[in-house]
This record gives C-alpha cells, structure tokens and sequence, in this order.
C-alpha cells in the first residue's frame, strides 16, 4: 500500500519555467560566433532536440562527437550567460505549489535532461534550490526521455517507490517517461509545446494549462488513485 510521504518530480524547462527564448538566443550568438545562418524556423525545427542532433541537423552533418561536444559546451555557456544577464522568472502558480508541497512534508526533486550546470544557475536565480532534496540532470542519467531513467533515479535518491511519485511534466517524451516509470503525471500546457490531447494520450492522470490551479490534495488523490 502506497504511503507518505510523498514525492513530486519536477521537470524543469516548460514546466518551472519557460527557457526556450534564453535557448534561442543562446544558438543565436553561437550561429553569429560561427558565422552559419540560423533563423526562427531552425530553432522551431529543433526545438527540444539534443545538442549533437542540433549541431548536426543545422550546421555540419558530419560533425563527429568531439566537435559536438565542444561546440554544445559552447552553446551551454552562451545559455547561461543569457540566463544570468536577462534573469528568469518561475512560471505561474510554480511558486505558490513548490512552497504547498514543501509545507505538507513532500520530498521534491527535479528531473531534467539539461545540464547540471544550467540547472544549478537556474534554481539559484529563481530561489528555489532549497526546495529539491535531489536534483537528476542530462549528466546523471545515460538515456534521456521517454526513458524512465532520468525518474527512476530521482525517485531512488529521495528513498521513495515509483508508486508515491507524481511527476509534472509539459512534454510528452516527459509523460511517457513517468508513465514508463510506473507514475502519475500532471500535463502542463502552458509552454505549448505539446497538446493536452498529447499529453493524456502518453499518460497524463491530469492536465492542466497552468500549475497555478493545482492543490497538494488533488496530487495526493492522484497517488492515492494508483494504490
Ligand atoms: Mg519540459
């Protein structure tokens, strides 16, 4: 039987808070450093991807790995600048739900496939470091959603089972790996990057526009549902 406490597990970029402009200036400057073209419609047609499949898709196909690496380490550190020059802001209801949860004695934890780095600057921007017991990067885990690994491992360094879990969430590679998981999931659209449609299909237990209508009961009564 399914017990307190509690944990959520945070996606991060669309869920916490929308990146994707500090993303596309970060591209923007590398592009410009390195003379390529790069437009809206590039950025669109890659949203979400991983740096080397970016690199690759946009500016030299037969980029091997090391040249990948270098110039996505070179993009990250134009990303974080942006970051920590325009600041970044939680997105609605982010706030108010991160200190409920904590109030009510839930374990919380982020699982994201960005780098440590970008996150640990993000949480220190918005001030929310003090809210995550764990904290699962793209450096932590060997393959990215829509595998459950990135949550399993959150879920294991908090000392919870999968079925105490929920998961927030706004991509639908993101449900589908909590789904995979063995946990409920909350859809947010708010980023809209993915339909709500989308996300109950992959296994959302709720979706929502934005997590500022969401309460700690209807999150308990979600895992209470799996018990
Ligand atoms: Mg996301």
């Amino acid at each position: 039987m399914t017990e307190p406490p509690f944990a959520a597990l945070w996606d991060v970029d669309g869920t916490l808070v929308d990146t994707a402009e500090l993303h596309f200036d970060a591209w923007s400057r590398f592009a410009a450093d390195l003379s390529f073209p790069f437009t809206r419609a590039d950025f669109s047609a890659t949203f979400g991807k991983r740096n080397p499949e970016i690199i690759r898709q946009l500016f030299d196909p037969a980029a091997p790995d090391d040249k990948c690496h270098d110039w996505g380490e070179r993009k990250e550190r134009y990303y974080r600048a942006a970051a920590a020059e325009k600041g970044i802001e939680l997105l609605p209801g982010v706030a108010r739900l991160l200190a409920a949860l904590a109030e009510a004695g839930w374990a919380q934890a982020v699982a994201s496939s960005a780098p440590r780095e970008n996150l640990t600057l993000l949480f220190e921007l918005t001030d929310t470091t003090r809210y995550f017991s764990a904290i699962v990067s793209g450096d932590d885990v060997s393959r990215g959603k829509p595998d459950p690994e990135v949550f399993r491992t959150a879920a294991a360094r908090l000392g919870v089972v999968s079925t105490q879990c929920v998961v927030l969430e706004d991509a639908v590679a993101g449900v589908q790996a909590a789904t995979a998981a063995g946990m409920v999931s909350v859809g947010v659209t708010l980023a809209g990057h993915h339909s709500a449609e989308a996300l109950r299909t992959a296994g959302a237990g709720i979706v929502v526009h934005s997590l500022e209508t969401v309460v700690v009961g209807q999150l308990a009564s979600l895992i209470a549902g799996r018990m």
